[in-house]
């Protein structure tokens, strides 16, 4: 890619509808590039490692309104740094998991917003609740009241043409709908988290609120 980190998000922002949250996943990308899309007004980055962020974070503190999400897989030893350091994580793909950070938001003094991240199509490569099972584990999410739960992620499984994904990202939004539907005291749905890259658009077309882009906004990663 030969154009800026700045063209393309003046791009792909002027391409986006003005509700959808540009997320700029800057996972192996450097705090010098971050530098840069802050400076094309981007807010908001996603991070897949803690450790990786951490210093990034460290580097960047003169920057105070970023907004970090944590969009990776979160092992159950790295909640705690999870919580201090992301108020948003869009990866929480488990009961245990949910119960872990809700208990360590509370010792905190926290209330992390947080995604379900569910697999509308089975994909044994990818952690996240099926979606039966996230329905069974909904009475008990209810009751973790130091979380924000405010929406659904989903990312499709690969090799997916695009009608196929299409469907997938509807499939999710009209899940979304019917839990909101049931009228939990502490579940929200107003957030879809879809889209990447690869597929943004079509996540976009299907009511995406937060769109996760990485590689066309940072060029391929190593
Ligand atoms: C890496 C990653 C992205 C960004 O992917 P690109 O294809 O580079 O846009 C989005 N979401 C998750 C969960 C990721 O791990």
């Amino acid at each position: 890619m030969n154009s800026s980190i700045s063209e393309r998000i003046v791009t792909i922002r002027s391409s986006l509808p003005t509700s959808v949250r540009l997320i700029a996943v800057s996972k192996q990308a450097s705090a010098q590039a971050i530098r840069s899309a802050y400076a094309a007004g981007i807010r908001d980055f996603g991070e897949s490692r803690i450790q990786e962020a951490a210093s990034k974070q460290a580097e960047l503190q003169d920057l105070p309104d970023i907004t970090w999400h944590f969009i990776g897989h979160l092992q159950s030893n790295k909640a705690k740094k999870a919580i201090e350091q992301f108020p948003w994580i869009h990866s929480v793909d488990n009961l245990k998991l949910a119960q872990r950070l809700d208990q360590l938001a509370q010792q905190l003094g926290v209330s992390p917003q947080v995604c379900l991240q569910v697999k509308i199509l089975p994909d044994p490569t990818k952690s996240g609740w099926s979606v039966p099972e996230l329905l069974a584990d909904l009475p008990t999410l209810n009751q973790y009241k130091n979380l924000q739960i405010q929406g659904l992620m989903t990312i499709p499984p690969s090799g997916l043409n695009d009608p196929e994904i299409l469907n997938v990202f509807n499939l999710n939004r009209e899940l979304a709908k019917e839990i909101q539907e049931l009228n939990w005291s502490h579940i929200k749905m107003q957030h879809l988290s879809m889209g990447m890259s690869g597929d943004y658009e079509l996540a976009v077309q299907a009511g995406a609120t937060m769109v996760r882009l990485g590689t066309i906004l940072f060029g391929d990663r190593s």
